[in-house]
């Protein structure tokens, strides 16, 4: 196969490029941001999301994934040729790229994301899901028979399935994640602390104390906003207490929904998750506790994957070192020629 190889996971919070043999390449917000009044694109990334919820109203910024799927496939696609035009410059062959798109995303969504990988300058193109990647990111290799459960607690959705194979045997999605839990912050903060924050306030607090239990000894920040009353800027201080408060419902509709999919899986793989634990990926992963809430809830080992938020972007890379596994599995790579063929 000519052309560089890269992996690239369209997530909710961030778009990550794994280029094979170098590793990851490109590790940034999907975020863009346009003139509002030509269209014109303005920054890309990083620099768009320095801007998010700072935005005069002669710039828009747009988040093309939300929720788990795409809603603006244009703004992706100029996303897409930015970060590619980024790793691979004006290099003869162009890349081959496997991707990862949200789990909402349906086959024909599937193969209209190959396409747009196509227009914006790869050679061929495979999408593959991204619970699979996941696992493989993990160290869940490819070939192994047992089943595996994997939680990803991205920042749109949390992606729940069971991997035997180097398959997807059952998955679920639900629109918890981290998003939430930032929602969830703002309302608390403004219900309880009569303050107003922002999203990316929100965010910055959860990193820095999110706690999913209580901890021994509590962590404590302090954030800006203005008061819901005078309006005036305020300063209010959060602990991992009142994190662990305003997300704990939140974890345990991810644990009903965990255990309504383990409901439906064969029995045997089912015998393979009790023995092999459980995996969590996703930025969510780093909340300080998280295993311990889900062991208690489960009574089986879990456990947090390194590096969570670059696992599907690693598992990516472990398929760009055998990629002929995929076509094995049953993945089928999309080139120019097959851009007017809509058989899924
Ligand atoms: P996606 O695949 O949807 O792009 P990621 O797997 O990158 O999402 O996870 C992003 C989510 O993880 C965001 O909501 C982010 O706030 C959250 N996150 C990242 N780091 C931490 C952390 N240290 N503590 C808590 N949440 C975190
Ligand atoms: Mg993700």
């Amino acid at each position: 196969m000519l052309g560089t190889k890269i992996g690239i996971d369209l997530g909710t919070t961030s778009i990550i490029a794994n280029v094979d043999g170098k590793g990851i390449k490109i590790n940034e917000p999907s975020v863009i941001v346009y003139d509002t009044f030509d269209e014109k694109v303005k920054a890309i990334g990083s620099e768009a999301y320095k801007m998010l919820g700072k935005t005069p109203d002669s710039l828009t910024a747009v988040c093309p994934i939300r929720d788990g799927y795409i809603f603006d496939y244009d703004a992706l696609e100029q996303m897409m040729c930015y970060f590619i035009q980024k790793i691979c410059g004006n290099r003869i062959f162009k890349p081959n790229i496997v991707a990862c798109v949200p789990s909402k995303t349906n086959d024909i969504e599937k193969v209209t994301v190959t396409d747009l990988l196509i227009s914006s300058g790869a050679a061929r193109a495979c999408v593959i899901e991204e619970p699979l990647a996941a696992a493989l990111g993990a160290g869940v290799s490819m070939k192994d028979p047992e089943g595996h459960l994997i939680v990803d607690i991205g920042g749109g959705t949390t992606d729940i399935a069971v991997i035997t194979r180097g398959c997807v045997s059952i998955s679920d999605s639900v629109d918890i994640a981290g998003n939430t839990f930032d929602d969830d912050i703002c309302r608390f903060t403004r219900r309880e602390r009569d303050t107003i924050i922002g999203n990316i306030t929100a965010e910055k607090v959860k990193k820095q104390v999110g706690a999913a239990k209580f901890l021994d000894a509590e962590l404590a920040v302090r954030a800006v906003g203005k008061d819901y009353i005078t309006k005036f800027p305020k300063s209010i201080e959060l602990t991992s207490t009142d994190i662990f408060l305003c997300i704990r419902e939140h974890l345990e509709k991810i644990t009903d929904s965990v255990k309504y999919l383990l409901s439906r899986t064969q029995p045997e793989l089912v015998a393979d998750i009790i023995k092999n634990g459980m995996i969590i990926t996703g930025g969510g992963a780093n909340i300080r506790g998280i295993d311990d809430y889900f062991r208690d809830k489960f009574g089986f080992n879990v456990y947090c994957a390194d590096l969570p938020e670059c696992c599907v972007a690693n598992g990516l890379g472990v398929v760009l070192d055998d990629i002929k596994i995929l076509e094995e599995n049953g993945y089928v790579f999309r080139s120019y020629a097959d851009m007017n063929d809509f058989e899924v």
